[in-house]
């Protein structure tokens, strides 16, 4: 149900947060009003811990100094801990992106990935909210790949702020289910759906890090780390919820990418404008022969359906639907494949955008990276027919960064 409370999903057995099971950090200020209600205390105590989680980011309960000494010591000795997603490694790339591995636990052997890309990658050019900003959307091309000469830096707080804007890539499952040809992460499999506060404990995690202010500095979210966001729909929007309302970010500055889960799509239809992000489609084919072949999830959603259902999002003033597209050499990138993406995305009648990433590499997948002419001729096909097309710069590709390279590479 759209804008329910977030009560009780950390505690789900089934989805545990790192062995803690009683984690504060997930629950809403609704649910921690309701439970200061239940104990004897005064509701308004429930708001002073939200605001301590998400604002103050706390990282123990004896923090909470708003809260008297004999309620902390009181909700210790009941068992609850604040229990938020911390960064046990960092990954330094030359061109200032971070990879994360983001613990959920002491107690939980699965690490997720979490990506800071100071400057974003150019996936943002287009989008209303950053209008004004320019762009370089030329495709640097490969370089060489070389993971063993970026130690893990150090997982305290940076301090320093040379970026003027930002975009925090978020991981909604450990591994994925969806099996992309294409993509790192599907290698894994899916290993668990993350709880919400484990999805949104990643954003705060890396936030603090950097040390955002989140009422003056621009940073944007993209749902696109490892996992199908929809395919953990529940979760993935109790952890917009708690994004929205108890951290402050706006959902404008948050995009959910989707392989096309359509039942997800039709529910995400429902969501009210002030909590929904926006909405991308990992195209990725010119057309469901390609697409079935380079993803499988085609056969079950093929495009006519997936488009049928964003057809049923509604829109707000000047909001552009996104149509992620990752070029395989000689397998989606041709300029047969420009022009037949230009009428398909045409065909669609929605406002678009169309993001153009040139794949990046992962041990064990066969496909090439394309050369960087071809990207370009891509994007002038799609321009040359009156749609926005932007070219995803492969930020942190030597850290195993990169869109599509999310995997536990290197054992925490
Ligand atoms: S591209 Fe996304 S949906 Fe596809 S396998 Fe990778 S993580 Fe899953």
């Amino acid at each position: 149900m759209p804008g329910k409370s977030n009560r009780l999903l950390p505690l789900d057995a089934s989805s545990p947060s790192g062995g803690c099971r009683k984690p504060l950090f997930g629950l809403d200020a609704e649910s921690l009003a309701a439970y200061m209600a239940e104990i004897g205390e005064p509701v308004w105590r429930g708001v002073q811990v939200s605001e301590a989680l998400y604002r103050q980011w706390v990282n123990d309960i004896s923090e909470i100094t708003t809260l008297p000494k004999s309620l902390r010591l009181r909700l210790v000795a009941e068992g609850w801990q604040i229990a938020r997603p911390a960064i046990a490694k960092a990954f330094q790339s030359s061109d200032g992106t971070e990879r994360y591995l983001v613990e959920c636990g002491p107690a939980d052997p699965l690490a997720v990935e979490t990506v800071w890309m100071p400057d974003g990658d150019g996936g943002e050019a287009g989008d209303e909210n950053e209008t004004g900003e320019s762009h370089d959307l030329r495709c640097p091309g490969s370089r060489f790949w070389d993971p063993g000469n970026h130690d893990p830096q150090p997982t305290g707080r940076s301090r320093k702020q040379d970026w003027r804007r930002a975009t925090i890539c978020v991981s909604s499952q450990v591994g994925c289910a969806v099996n992309c040809q294409f993509c790192l992460t599907a290698k894994l499999g899916l290993q668990r759906n993350l709880n919400a506060g484990e999805i949104a404990g990643q954003v705060v995690a890396v936030l603090e890090r950097h040390a955002v202010r989140v009422d003056r500095d621009r940073v944007n979210l993209v749902f696109m780390g490892m996992g199908e966001p929809f395919l953990n729909y529940d979760n993935f929007m109790a952890a917009v919820r708690l994004l929205v309302r108890e951290v402050g970010l706006s959902p404008l500055r948050m995009t959910v990418s989707t392989s096309g889960i359509v039942p997800g799509i039709e529910r995400f239809a429902q969501e009210p404008l002030d909590l929904r992000p926006k909405l991308a489609i990992s195209l990725n084919a010119p057309n469901d022969h390609i697409r079935a072949e380079v993803m499988p999830i085609n056969r079950k959603w093929p495009i006519g359906e997936v488009i049928d259902a964003v057809r049923r999002v509604p829109l707000r003033p000047r909001e552009r639907i996104t149509f992620e597209y990752v070029l395989l050499a000689g397998v989606t990138d041709r300029p047969e494949h420009a022009r037949e993406v230009a009428r398909l995305v045409r065909r669609t009648g929605l406002p678009a955008k169309v993001n153009l990433i040139a794949w990046n590499p992962g041990p064990g997948i066969v496909y090439k990276t394309p050369e960087s002419g071809s990207v370009e001729a891509f994007q002038h096909t799609l321009a040359g027919a009156g749609i926005p097309a932007y070219v995803r710069q492969p930020r942190g590709r030597d850290i195993f960064a990169a869109c599509g390279q999310l995997k536990r590479t290197v054992e925490g």
